[in-house]
């Protein structure tokens, strides 16, 4: 099973198949890989020691510019298994290191995950997709509903509150300008970064 992949100069890291959204444009409806890939279903989740693993071995081929959690699923779903592999990393290389989310993992892991993220992460990117809740839930299709919005800018809120930088995206042309102009709006609101990033770059 494919744990570690190559996307662009990023060493990506696959840890979950799980999510708490089914999103209308998930690439996993489609498509059974990212970047280069075999194929990103997890015949079973990994543990750390099997994620760490993976990631040294592919360490020693190619000068990665950056470790990225994201894979075919949400890495906050196997958000301790990612807290050791960062801590990991984190000990053993000077890779900055990333996080990919939906911005759902309090819902997800029912507690406060910003704080665990100090020192392990150095990015989180997330997704925001729209500026308001109703369309996020009808895009995302959280299975927390409408309240994942305000859970996702509140993960935002207290990563930026933190010290970690994070980076709010939205896809180019599947939202209009002056909705682009309104994340912009919430995004400095927040004191994130915002992004508007290609359909399919890192599958996130
Ligand atoms: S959050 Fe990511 S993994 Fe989950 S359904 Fe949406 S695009 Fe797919």
């Amino acid at each position: 099973m494919e744990i570690a992949y190559k996307v662009g100069n990023g060493l990506y890291v696959n840890l979950t198949n799980k999510c708490s959204c089914a999103c209308v444009f998930c690439l996993r409806q489609g498509d059974d890989k990212v970047g280069e890939s075999d194929s990103l279903w997890l015949e079973r989740e990994p543990t750390a020691d099997e994620a760490i693993a993976a990631i040294r071995e592919k360490l020693q081929a190619f000068a990665y510019s950056e470790i990225v959690f994201c894979g075919f699923g949400e890495p906050t779903c196997a958000l301790d298994v990612m807290l050791e592999v960062a801590r990991w990393v984190k000990a053993n290389t000077t890779i900055p290191t990333r996080l990919n989310t939906n911005g759902q993992a309090d819902l997800i892991n029912e507690k406060q995950v910003a704080p665990l993220l100090v020192g392990l992460i150095d990015t989180v990117s997330i997704s925001l997709n729209v500026p308001d809740a109703h369309r996020y839930q009808a895009l995302v299709r959280s299975r927390f509903g409408e309240r994942s919005y305000d859970a996702m800018i509140d993960f935002a809120k207290q990563c930026v509150s933190l010290g970690v930088k994070v980076v709010m995206t939205t896809v180019e042309t599947t939202i209009s300008h002056e909705d682009e102009e309104a994340c912009r709006r919430v995004c400095q609101s927040i004191g994130a970064h915002y992004r508007i990033r290609e359909w399919v770059d890192d599958g996130k």
